[in-house]
């Protein structure tokens, strides 16, 4: 244990903790993380705290343990951890949109090649008409250390049906109803990221019509919808 851990571990929402814990095997399982970079976080229900993966934890030991629990500010309250640098993010975003419930943010490679180009992801896949409505977009640059990342992902995804955003020259942000969801988000961003990708080396892919793509987005989200 480093200085920099907290010491307030009290071993509270332990069950949730397992659940977030496992959630990250995802992200390994898809290759969507290098080394201890990214993270899973929930908003604990009925609270205002949710649990996010400690800094610096590598994902091979990650238990319960490794999961801190924060206040909506960010501040650490239960865990041995200190929080992953990206907690502030996480708690601006869980402060200003109250539906979500989940959160996930990777490095992962072929979508964050287009956000270091700064380039969205155009709507040319009907898989990506279902989940996410048309275009990922991007968010702007953003300094870690306030909450200048939080507010970039809260503006981006408030005017997008997209439960993804790619931060210019960061990588992917993921929202949604519950952290399985947004982790399903982020496996998707980067299954769509690649495939678009290919097509592009191919020649130009085709845009999807936006009457039809408002068809499919309904239909998926009324049959696997909330
Ligand atoms: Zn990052």
């Amino acid at each position: 244990m480093t200085a920099a851990d907290v010491r307030t571990e009290r071993g509270t929402h332990r069950e949730q903790r397992e659940h977030v814990a496992a959630l990250h095997s995802y992200l390994t399982r898809y290759q969507l993380v290098t080394w201890t970079s990214g993270n899973v976080s929930e908003r604990v229900p009925g609270e205002d705290l949710f649990v996010i993966k400690g800094s610096g934890v590598e994902y091979d030991e990650l238990t319960w343990e490794g999961i801190t629990v924060c206040d909506l500010d960010g501040n650490a309250v239960d865990g041995v951890k200190r929080p992953s640098s990206d907690t502030d993010a996480h708690a601006y975003v869980y402060r200003n949109l109250p539906e979500v419930n989940g959160q996930v943010h990777t490095h992962s490679p072929y979508a964050t090649a287009w956000a270091a180009r700064a380039e969205e992801i155009p709507c040319v896949l009907t898989a990506m008409a279902d989940e996410f409505g048309g275009p990922i977009p991007v968010g702007p640059f953003a300094l870690i250390g306030d909450d200048s990342i939080g507010r970039g992902i809260v503006e981006t995804l408030s005017v997008s049906r997209s439960p993804a955003v790619l931060m210019r020259n960061h990588g992917v942000f993921t929202i949604g109803p519950s952290a399985k969801a947004a982790v399903k988000a982020a496996v998707m961003t980067e299954d769509v990221a690649r495939t678009v990708h290919f097509s592009r080396q191919l020649g130009e892919p085709l845009l999807i019509d936006q009457d039809d793509v408002d068809k499919l987005y309904a239909r998926y989200q009324n049959v696997y919808g909330q």
